[in-house]
C-alpha cells in the first residue's frame, strides 16, 4: 500500500534541495546537514544517496521516504515549463523551415533552427531563436496565460539596454509569442556556432545598461531641460525617442568577425 507523497524512486519528481521524511518513523533526511550515522556528506542530495541507504531511525528502505519540504521544487518546475515551451517553438519553426522555407533563396544552409539562452524574464520566459533565415529575441509566457494576441501589433519593451519593439504572434504548437527582429537575414553569418555565439551575447549585452544608445540618454536629458525650463510641459513636444533596436550597442564585444551589418 501506498499513500499520496511518497517518493517511490521518482527522482525525477524532487529537487536536489528536497528535504525527505520516514513515513514509517518520521526521521528526516535533510541534504545540508547528510547523514552521520552513515558517513553521508553534508550538500548530498536525497536523489544521490546509494540504492542501498536506510532510514537512520528504522532501517526503512529508501523507497518508503516522502518529501517533507522542496525548496527546489518551483525552480525545477520552472526548468520544466521552459524545456517544453522553447522545444515547441523550435518544433514549429523547423516545420516552417520544411513547409516553405526549404527552397527560399535567402535561407542560409549552414544555419538550423534552434532555441539559444531561453530563461525566466519576469513571470514570462525570454530567448533567442535562431534559424536559417533570421534571428529573433523571442518572448513566451510562462506562469501566465497571455490574453490572446492580435498578430502583427506592436509592443515596445525595456530592457537595461534600450527599448526594443516587439511584434506580436502566434502559432499552432508554441501558442503566442513576441518576436523581435535581431537579423534578417542571415547571409553573414558562417556557421551555427558563430549565430549561437551572437545569439548568446545578445542575451548578456540586453541587459547591460551601458549599452543604451548615448542619443537617447542626450535626448532624455533635453527633455529634462525642456520641462524645466517650459513648464507646463507639452508631451506631445518633448523629442520622441528612437526606438529601433540598437544592434551595434547590443553587441558590442560580441561579434568578433565577419557579422557586420
Ligand atoms: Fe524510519
Amino acid at each position: 500500500m501506498t499513500f499520496e507523497g511518497s517518493y517511490l524512486g521518482a527522482n525525477d519528481r524532487i529537487s536536489p534541495r528536497a528535504i525527505m521524511e520516514c513515513k514509517i518513523c518520521w526521521t528526516t533526511y535533510d541534504p545540508a546537514e547528510g547523514d552521520d550515522y552513515r558517513q553521508v556528506l553534508p550538500g548530498t542530495p536525497f536523489v544521490a544517496l546509494p540504492d542501498d541507504w536506510k532510514c537512520p531511525g528504522c532501517d526503512a528502505p529508501k523507497a518508503q521516504f516522502m518529501v517533507r519540504e522542496d525548496p527546489g521544487s518551483d525552480e525545477m518546475r520552472r526548468a520544466a515549463v521552459i524545456g517544453q515551451k522553447t522545444q515547441a517553438l523550435v518544433a514549429d519553426f523547423r516545420e516552417v523551415f520544411n513547409a516553405k522555407m526549404r527552397d527560399v533563396p535567402i535561407v542560409n544552409h549552414a544555419l538550423h533552427v534552434e532555441a539559444v539562452g531561453f530563461r525566466s524574464h519576469g513571470p514570462d520566459i525570454l530567448g533567442v531563436l535562431v534559424s536559417p533565415w533570421f534571428m529573433n529575441l523571442v518572448l513566451l509566457p510562462g506562469d501566465t496565460e497571455w490574453p490572446a494576441l492580435k498578430a502583427g501589433e506592436k509592443e515596445v519593451i525595456a530592457f537595461p539596454s534600450g527599448e526594443y519593439e516587439f511584434i506580436h504572434n502566434s502559432r499552432e504548437m508554441v501558442g503566442p509569442y513576441k518576436a523581435c527582429s535581431l537579423f534578417s537575414p542571415m547571409a553573414d553569418f558562417n556557421s551555427q556556432m558563430q549565430a549561437v555565439d551572437v545569439a548568446r551575447a545578445v542575451m548578456g549585452e540586453l541587459f547591460k545598461d551601458e549599452n543604451r544608445e548615448e542619443t537617447d540618454r542626450a535626448a532624455e536629458i533635453r527633455a529634462a531641460r525642456e520641462a524645466e525650463l517650459a513648464p507646463p510641459p507639452e508631451p506631445a513636444e518633448l523629442p520622441v525617442p528612437d526606438l529601433r533596436p540598437s544592434r551595434r550597442a547590443l553587441l558590442t564585444g560580441g561579434l568578433s568577425s565577419g557579422t557586420s551589418e
